[in-house]
């Protein structure tokens, strides 16, 4: 049976399943809403996440709200959580075994949340959940099917505000980022057009159906 996400997320406060564990100060499982169409995953907790217990919080999370508001979407509307569910420590990048013993984590989200379309915040989550070798600046700008859904790669905010924030180079891209997955989600959850008189017998997507039962 399909556990609400408040459960996996109770179970996943006290995980101990590798070495973070003991330099977290709190798991970082996610924030926002459990019935979210757009989920956005980043790379994992930073000091700030790590303290308050909630995913990019800090000035990456300011721009992340910030660009949200753009597309007409609050934190509440959306659903937040990272690859990594711990800081790791002096934020250095995820261990291959640390995301092997967490990625079960992220896997139950998306099959409690069942989003449509996710975000993948930079290279680290891009690669992870599009297992792709290909960098970020190569991916970004396009939609990516992926188990019956739409995967959407953009900067991580945080790379962004390395970049010199609203008046970088890299600004523009994320803006239209953010304007692709405004419409990509409306377009994924427009009521679908009433039948006229002749209307044929709905087909189904076989290989989709299939598909959105791994997750
Ligand atoms: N960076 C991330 O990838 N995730 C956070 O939660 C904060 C910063």
């Amino acid at each position: 049976m399909t556990r609400s996400l408040a459960e996996v997320g109770a179970e996943a406060s006290g995980c101990t399943r590798c070495r973070l564990a003991s330099t977290r100060t709190q798991v970082v499982f996610g924030v926002g809403d459990p019935d979210a169409d757009l989920l956005f995953i980043g790379e994992a907790p930073g000091m700030h996440e790590d303290r308050q217990g909630e995913p990019f919080v800090g000035a990456a999370g300011q721009l992340l709200t910030t660009m949200l508001g753009e597309i007409g979407l609050t934190r509440d509307q959306v659903y937040i959580a990272n690859v990594l569910k711990c800081r790791p420590p002096g934020n250095r990048d995820p261990e291959p075994d640390e995301i092997e013993t967490c990625t079960p984590w992220l896997v139950e989200q998306i099959s409690v949340i069942q989003p449509r379309v996710i975000a993948t915040l930079g290279n680290f989550a891009t690669k992870f959940v599009l297992q792709t070798q290909r960098g970020i600046t190569s991916m970004r700008g396009s939609v990516y099917p992926w188990h019956g859904r739409q995967v959407i790669p953009t900067f991580h905010p945080a790379a962004i505000l390395r970049g010199g924030g609203t008046t970088g180079r890299q600004y523009a891209d994320f803006r239209e980022d953010f304007d692709l997955m405004r419409a990509t989600l409306d377009a994924a959850t427009a009521p679908p057009p009433a039948p006229g008189p002749d209307a044929a017998e709905p087909e189904t997507d076989a290989e989709d159906d299939g598909q959105l039962g791994l997750f």
